[in-house]
């Protein structure tokens, strides 16, 4: 078992990557100033593996149990949803230390987190991820959101959990197409900030796609003390954490051409990582050799490069509409080596087309 701290300005919290911690979630819990009643929100396909668990290990330490089911899927980062979550918290009487516990994948903690943020101002929050995207990334550093029929993420708040317990033994159960996207975000770690890690993944490929639970807590844990220094930096997205966007520019757009149900987050990542690359050794930042180390990684996991079909235009035309792009410039993370990132604003579209070419 293993713990990281996340220090923040105002407040801090720990995580903890525990085999099995689904079943500690309780008392763990108790150790926190909360009140007894506590709101479970979770997924149709996470409720019937692991909610039942959960519910134990509250129950057993004192607290009364509450819980929403939504639809798997995107589709559930809605208002829509949010405010069933609402209501179920305004019905159970849950009032202002009572916590809000996210069950699930990114979608449930985006979710979860929105609600938490929003219900009487504000509540306490607890991160139990079960997708190795969320454990690795989307449960720690307080980004929470849902979706806006014009966009994704649009409606949210920076709102930092009390509490993160990570499983890997849940990830057993993940379909094989979810752990590959989470392993894309776990590769961007190692090119953003550490090549020593990178090389730790290229060597534990093997052991990662066969879910070695060993194997696994090791990289969850070095992923989630990256994370925590990069956010403790810089928590409100001004400079340093843009880094954690590596992959994203282009990946985003992937996902809105495939009308996010071609190519999942991850996919988009993958595949905008090595559009990064390709950006970085054309505007010659960093060397042909870097770029052919990420893409042999990528296909050892498993993960897409390209995405054929997609027209370079589709793909630039959506980038002209993303939200991360200030005064008509995007912030571009490109490589300057493995381990090694700067971010800038003087890419042209030239480079951009030719890199989404190949
Ligand atoms: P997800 O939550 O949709 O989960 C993927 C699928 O796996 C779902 O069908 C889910 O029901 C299922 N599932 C979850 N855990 C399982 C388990 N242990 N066993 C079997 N099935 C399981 O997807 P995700 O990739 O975890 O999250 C994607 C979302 O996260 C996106 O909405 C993205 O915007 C968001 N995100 C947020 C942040 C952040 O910082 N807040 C960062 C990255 C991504
Ligand atoms: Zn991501």
């Amino acid at each position: 078992m293993a713990e990281v701290r996340v220090n923040l300005e105002a407040h801090s919290y720990t995580i903890h990557i525990m085999p099995g911690g689904i079943s500690h979630v309780g008392a763990l819990m108790r150790r926190l100033p909360l009140g007894d009643k506590a709101l479970i929100v979770t997924d149709e396909n996470v409720c019937p593996l692991y909610a039942g668990t959960l519910t134990d290990s509250l129950t057993a330490a004192g607290f009364t149990v509450a819980m929403v089911t939504v639809k798997p899927g995107e589709g559930s980062k809605s208002l829509t949803a949010a405010n069933a979550v609402f209501t179920e918290a305004i019905s159970k009487g849950l009032d202002r230390k009572s916590p809000i516990i996210a069950l699930g994948g990114g979608v449930v903690g985006d979710l979860a987190g929105f609600a938490a943020a929003t219900y009487l101002r504000g509540v306490p929050f607890i991160q139990v991820p079960t997708t190795l995207l969320a454990q690795v990334d989307s449960s720690v550093g307080g980004k929470t959101a849902v979706n806006h029929e014009l966009g994704k993420n649009l409606i949210g708040a920076f709102y930092q959990p009390n509490l993160v317990v990570i499983d890997p033994t849940a990830l057993e159960t993940l379909p094989d197409r979810e752990l590959k996207a989470g392993l894309a975000e776990v590769i961007k770690y190692g090119v953003i900030a550490d090549q020593n890690f990178f090389a730790d993944l290229a060597a534990a490929a093997a052991a990662l796609l066969t879910r070695e639970p060993a194997v696994l807590a090791t990289v969850i844990g070095r992923c989630c003390e990256l994370k925590a220094e990069i956010v403790a930096q810089d928590e409100r997205e001004s400079s340093l954490r843009m880094l954690l966007n590596f992959g994203h520019t282009v990946g985003h757009a992937v996902e809105a051409v495939g009308g996010y149900s071609e190519y999942n987050h991850g996919e988009g990542v993958a595949i905008g990582m090595h559009a990064a690359g390709l950006i970085s050794k054309g505007m010659g930042l960093c060397k042909h050799e870097d770029v052919e180390i990420l893409q042999q990684l990528l296909s050892r996991m498993g993960l897409p490069l390209t995405a054929p079909g997609y027209s370079p235009q589709a793909l630039i035309s959506y980038l002209q509409r993303d939200k991360k792009m200030e005064s008509g410039k995007i912030n571009w993370v490109l490589m300057t080596g493995i381990g090694q990132v700067k971010i800038t604003r003087e890419v042209t579209d030239s480079a951009i087309k030719e890199a989404l070419a190949q």
